[in-house]
This record gives C-alpha cells, sequence and structure tokens, in this order.
C-alpha cells in the first residue's frame, strides 16, 4: 500500500512548490463519494482566530466551546498548549458535520478552508527558502479528477483566508518568539495563561474585568472599552500580555509602584 502520510521530510522532498500563480485542479462537491470523508478522524489544529470564530458561531461561551469541541494538547516536545478539533468518540466524525457537509461552513477553521492545499513557512525566510504551497494528494479525497483548474491565488480568495492570515500574525509572532529555542520551558501556571489568552477568550475576559488586573496596568480608557465587547481586540491585548508576562517584553505598562508577578492570574 502506498505511504500516504504527510511528513515535512515528504512535503520539502517530493511536493511541488506552488506560487500565488501557479494552477492545480480541484473541486468538491455533495455528489462526490467522498463527501464528508475528510471530515472524519482528522486532526485539524486551531489558530486562536479559529477557535474565536467558531465560538461566535455557536453563541457559547469560550470555555464551553472548548470544552465540548476540542482538545488541548501538550507533551514535551510542544512547548506551548495546542487545540485540536474533538471529533465524536464512537463514529471519529467531526461534531459539526451535517448530512449537508459542513454545519459551521462560514466560520469553518483556517485549515478546512486550506484544504487540499497545505503551506510551509520556513522559520526565518531567506530568498532561497521562501513559504510555498502544495498540494495534499490523499486517496480518499475525489477532488482532484474532478476539478476546474484554478490558481492558487484563486483559491486562497474563494476560501476566505485572507482575513484569517491577517489574524494569524501577532500568534505566529508568538509561537515563533526565540523564547522556545531558549531551553526555557513554561510553568504550569504560564502554559494556563498562554491556553486563556489565546483560546479561552471569555475567561480572559473575566481575567481582565473582574480581578485587580486594570488597576495593574496602564491601559487607555478607548482600549479598555473596546476589550469589553471586541473578542478580536481583545485576542490582541491577550497576546500583547502574554509576550510581557512570559517573554519579559515591555509590550504592557505597569502602573507605579504595581510589581510583575501581582499580573498574573
Ligand atoms: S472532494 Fe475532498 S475535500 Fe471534498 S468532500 Fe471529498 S474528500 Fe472532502
Ligand atoms: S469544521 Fe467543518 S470542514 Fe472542518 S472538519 Fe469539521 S465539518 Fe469538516
Amino acid at each position: 500500500m502506498a505511504d500516504n502520510s504527510i511528513t515535512p521530510e515528504k512535503i520539502l522532498k517530493e511536493t511541488a512548490r506552488l506560487g500565488l500563480d501557479d494552477r492545480f485542479t480541484f473541486a468538491c462537491n455533495p455528489q462526490l463519494s467522498c463527501f464528508g470523508h475528510c471530515c472524519h478522524d482528522v486532526t485539524i489544529v486551531l489558530t486562536p482566530y479559529d477557535v474565536l470564530r467558531m465560538k461566535r458561531s455557536r453563541g457559547i461561551d469560550s470555555s464551553e466551546f472548548l470544552e465540548q469541541y476540542t482538545l488541548r494538547l501538550q507533551n514535551a516536545e510542544q512547548k506551548f498548549p495546542i487545540v485540536i478539533l474533538r471529533m465524536e468518540e464512537q463514529t471519529k466524525r467531526c461534531q459539526f458535520l451535517s448530512e449537508q457537509g459542513c454545519g459551521i461552513y462560514r466560520d469553518r477553521p483556517w485549515a478546512c478552508r486550506m484544504y487540499p492545499l497545505g503551506l510551509a513557512e520556513p522559520k526565518s525566510p531567506t530568498p532561497n527558502d521562501m513559504p510555498f504551497h502544495f498540494v495534499i494528494q490523499e486517496d480518499i479525497c475525489k477532488g482532484h479528477s474532478e476539478g476546474v483548474s484554478l490558481s492558487v491565488r484563486e483559491w486562497l480568495e474563494c476560501q476566505g483566508i485572507k482575513e484569517f492570515e491577517m489574524m494569524a500574525g501577532a500568534f505566529k509572532q508568538l509561537t515563533l518568539h526565540d523564547f522556545w529555542n531558549s531551553g526555557k520551558a513554561l510553568t504550569p501556571q504560564q502554559s494556563d495563561m498562554f491556553y486563556m489568552a489565546c483560546y479561552d477568550l471569555d475567561r480572559f475576559r473575566r481575567f481582565v474585568f473582574e480581578t485587580r488586573f486594570l488597576t495593574l496596568f496602564e491601559v487607555d480608557e478607548a482600549r479598555v472599552e473596546a476589550l469589553r465587547a471586541d473578542d478580536q481586540e481583545l485576542l490582541d491585548f491577550g497576546m500583547q500580555w502574554l509576550r510581557f508576562s512570559i517573554f519579559g517584553e515591555k509590550s504592557m505598562r505597569l502602573r507605579p509602584g504595581a510589581a510583575p508577578q501581582e499580573s498574573r492570574p
């Protein structure tokens, strides 16, 4: 049987590197025998913006969303917590899959939008080592033989990727930070701070407004008001706070007399 597993080594060696104007063929529709098969037993890593969109789409609190629809993973290799979609226990289907397809189509995660395209991004791009897209070929997916020709740029546009990429910038900076190569590890408390500020936004909002947080940090009034209601603003703010609290950067200003250790949950 052919080895269909996708590994970073395989991508670098064997897949064609696509630029934005390169073309590939693909089409997905409910008439295909594979419809929905790609939403079974699959590991979908969620970005903070994915979680924000999905919990908003369900109209529930982030803690409830995370509990019901996701799994939190962290082992020795993953230096910070990551969040993946939780499949149904018995059937291994994604919990959002319906007869008609994705039940949260407008708010589906980045990885689901991108499929069948993948993105390889070096940590420090150089002229000889730039990010590139590639086509994920899996036997289960019949969309490649059915397809129409379209460029990578057209695919990204029709899948609404731009907004997700704009929101991913600050998170990438966080996860690619030199701190992770310094041999230091997060304490359990820091790991929980990371999880809360990136994924559990409603809990982070309660932390900001229902503890002494705002008496410790200087945050201007307009921003405080935005943080009350705007999840995207809160997510940006959370990452700014993590850079201060975990990396020790001067991304936040303490009020005179406040000690840094008081600024943690
Ligand atoms: S064509 Fe591919 S992406 Fe579409 S439903 Fe089938 S397996 Fe999934
Ligand atoms: S979120 Fe939607 S597209 Fe993604 S795996 Fe679940 S059902 Fe499929």
